[in-house]
């Protein structure tokens, strides 16, 4: 059997693009090895390489190195490990019911450090709904400063003994993709972003 030695980045887009252009979508393997090509033009020519179907005992397999930029060895790929790669993770997630953190969409708080000393984490999630191209469970997590009480969330931390309370975080950082209005309700950017832009 052939192995193949693969750039750990390309694999990565690879895997995000068999998912995102799943099958049945029209020119599919164009567009897979187009988004590869992206991610590749970005400078992942440093990354580290991976070998897959290699036997770890016998060394009888031929080495050889796949370029996924090309939209013939994304093919390639796909037909000698069909079942590989072709699990989406988040109908996978949204199998897992339950109060934990088996939830597609994780947000954590959008400081980790108060008073110099890192906040110490709730580990039980809360579970907000989560509104973006769909809708989703999301398990959120908060913290607390240990020194000044200080509650931490992704979009807002709550004072101890404050009058005011919440303070929320500029909005328009575009360092945390969500925004969580309350306890129970998140938002995606992007999404209230195309709301503002087609009102
Ligand atoms: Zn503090």
């Amino acid at each position: 059997m052939t192995s193949f030695i693969l750039n750990f980045e390309e694999l990565n887009a690879y895997l995000f693009a068999i998912n995102h252009f799943r099958k049945g979508t029209p020119n599919q393997w164009d567009l897979v090895a187009e988004y590869v090509r992206g991610v590749s033009l970005q400078g992942c020519k440093d990354s580290p390489t991976v070998c897959i179907g290699a036997s770890t005992t016998k060394n009888t397999s031929k080495l050889k190195n796949l370029d996924l930029t090309k939209n013939e060895n994304c093919l390639i790929l796909n037909s000698i490990f069909p079942s590989t790669f072709k699990d989406s993770l988040r109908p996978r997630f949204e199998g897992c019911p339950g109060k934990n953190a088996m939830k597609s969409i994780i947000l954590l708080p959008h400081e980790m450090t108060c008073c110099g000393k890192n906040i110490k984490m709730d580990n039980r999630p809360s579970h907000p709904l989560v509104y973006t191209t769909g809708t989703f469970i999301g398990a959120l997590f908060h913290g607390e400063c240990s020194k000044c009480k200080t509650k931490f969330y992704p979009s807002f931390k709550l004072i101890s003994g404050g009058t005011n309370g919440r303070i929320y975080y500029d909005p328009t950082d575009i360092s945390s993709p969500y925004f969580q209005v309350t306890l129970k309700t998140v938002f995606s950017k992007s999404l209230l972003n195309d709301f503002t832009n087609n009102i």
